[in-house]
């Protein structure tokens, strides 16, 4: 064991939050140790949203070029995923290097070391024989892994997570997707429209179950169409592989693929930390921090390990507020108010805030205004592609939205005007006297205040 190197703060975990963290305060001159295990950058760049939205860019463009027939002509379509492999490596993620993210952080004056980081004590990090005391404090931003589910025979077996899905250079002739969550149906929609046949498997009674029942209804649609294939309602009871993969579901049917997804949801890596060291719950199965990100005694928790909505942008908002508040800077605490969240399907589904139901359980007095995107100007001369809908979601009460969807295309653009609503409480009086270009998309965010 090296002698104990005092530094002023320790993060544990290089992805989006701990390397915003990290860098942000080595180049305010603190002392700071950034430790990752595995690639700097985390799981956005590597094997989340930046390889998944090049997927899904690949996989519209080439559901663009099928509706050229009706609009504007005839198209041929043969799609290749040769090009989507080759972004992927090449562009994305270097050949899955941190290189560039490693010179960034070090750059900034941060010391850089490669290991799994454990917590020894409040303020004290280990990494292999080297022991750390943070002065200030440490930083947890571990992330979360892919959930494994239990299911009987699954773990024996080569499944595939969203890392060997990003990461395949071929594409399998038929996948079986278990989740419809937003990971899944992307790959699904995505691979679907390269050809691969695809079947999601969702336990609950319909896809995106954590979005309105207005965003299931679109994405089974559009998904459906792209001839995925859609069992809600029914649990994988087993898993077998022999050469490819059969899943006898609970109702005693059996679907079978060449590959299994698995995209069951996402854990916080929390348990091997030795959190319980310093005080904190390690079992809990998110570290729950205070509007500071502080998660206990000189520890701030950041991302996804904070279960506060495993997004990045929600990753670099929790950043920004550790980060002035170790540096003492103040300024505003978190408000999860107008969290924006979008599942990028073609059609996008946006979404932020509170879901019509939830707002009806948390006892408000809800108004809700809906209007479909195809009986809007812009969505009538769009045409092919025009699925979608804006739904508004007020509370009469305080005269104010509380939560907003925005399906269609440039969904997740559309939603950006309702979280500036929600975030600053502008009245539903002022958001009504808006001028809404002519014909956007997101003039139809009038149509729906007005059905309020
Ligand atoms: C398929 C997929 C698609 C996604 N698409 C989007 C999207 O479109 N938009 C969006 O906003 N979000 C998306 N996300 C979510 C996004 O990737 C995460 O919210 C984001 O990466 C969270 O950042 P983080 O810093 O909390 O965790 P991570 O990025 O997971 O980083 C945590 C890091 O900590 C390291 N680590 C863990 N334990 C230790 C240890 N003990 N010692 C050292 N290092 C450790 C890990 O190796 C990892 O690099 C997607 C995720 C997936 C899986």
């Amino acid at each position: 064991m090296g002698e104990t190197r005092q530094v002023d703060v320790v993060v544990l975990g290089l992805g989006v939050g701990g390397e915003e963290v990290a860098g942000r305060l080595a180049e305010a001159g603190l002392d700071v140790v950034g430790v990752e295990h595995n690639l700097v950058g985390g799981e956005c760049p590597y094997w989340g949203c930046i390889p998944t939205k090049m997927m899904v860019r690949a996989g519209s463009a080439l559901a663009e070029a099928r509706r050229i027939p009706g609009l504007a002509g005839s198209s041929t379509v043969e799609p290749d995923w040769a090009p989507v492999a080759r972004r992927i490596r090449d562009e994305a993620t270097d050949s899955w290097d941190d290189k560039v993210a490693v010179d960034r952080f070090t750059g900034k004056g941060g010391t850089f070391v490669r290991g799994t980081a454990t917590v020894t004590g409040p303020g004290r990090v280990r990494v292999g024989d080297q022991e750390y005391a943070a002065g200030r404090g440490i930083v947890v931003a571990t992330g979360t892994a892919a959930v494994i589910p239990p299911i009987d025979g699954l773990a024996g077996t080569p499944y595939w997570t969203n890392r060997d899905a990003v990461e395949t250079a071929t594409l399998p002739g038929s996948l079986l997707v278990l989740g419809g969550g937003a990971i899944g149906t992307e790959f699904a929609q995505a691979f679907a429209r390269f050809g691969v046949r695809v079947t999601i498997i969702e336990g609950s009674d319909r896809v995106l179950a954590m979005e309105e029942p207005e965003s299931s209804e679109v994405a089974a649609k559009v998904l459906t169409a792209d001839g995925v294939t859609i069992r809600t309602g029914v649990r994988a009871a087993r898993v077998d592989h022999d050469g490819g993969f059969t899943v006898t579901l609970s109702d005693g049917s059996v679907e079978t693929g060449e590959k299994l997804l698995v995209a069951t949801g996402r854990a916080a890596r929390i348990k091997e930390l030795g959190l319980e060291t310093a005080g904190l719950d390690a079992q809990a199965r998110f570290l729950s921090t205070d509007e500071r990100m502080r998660a206990g005694d000189k520890i701030w928790a950041v991302g996804d390990v904070t279960g506060n909505g495993a997004f990045t942008h929600m990753a670099m908002y929790e950043a920004d507020i550790a980060v002035r508040d170790i540096l003492g800077q103040g300024g505003p605490g978190a408000d999860y108010r107008a969290r924006p969240r979008v599942t990028f399907l073609d059609p996008e589904i946006g979404a932020v805030g509170l879901t019509e139901k939830q707002a009806r359980d948390a006892g408000l007095d809800v108004r809700v205004g809906h209007v479909p995107l195809a009986s809007t100007s812009r969505g009538f001369i769009h045409g092919p592609g025009n699925e979608g809908f804006i739904k508004v979601i007020a509370d009469r009460g305080r005269g104010v939205l509380v939560g907003a969807t925005t399906a269609g295309p440039a969904g997740g653009e559309m939603i950006g005007a309702l979280s500036v609503a929600i975030h600053a409480e502008v009245p539903v009086s002022t958001l009504l006297s808006t001028i809404w270009a002519y014909p956007t998309f997101h003039r139809g965010i009038g149509d729906a205040l007005k059905a309020l």
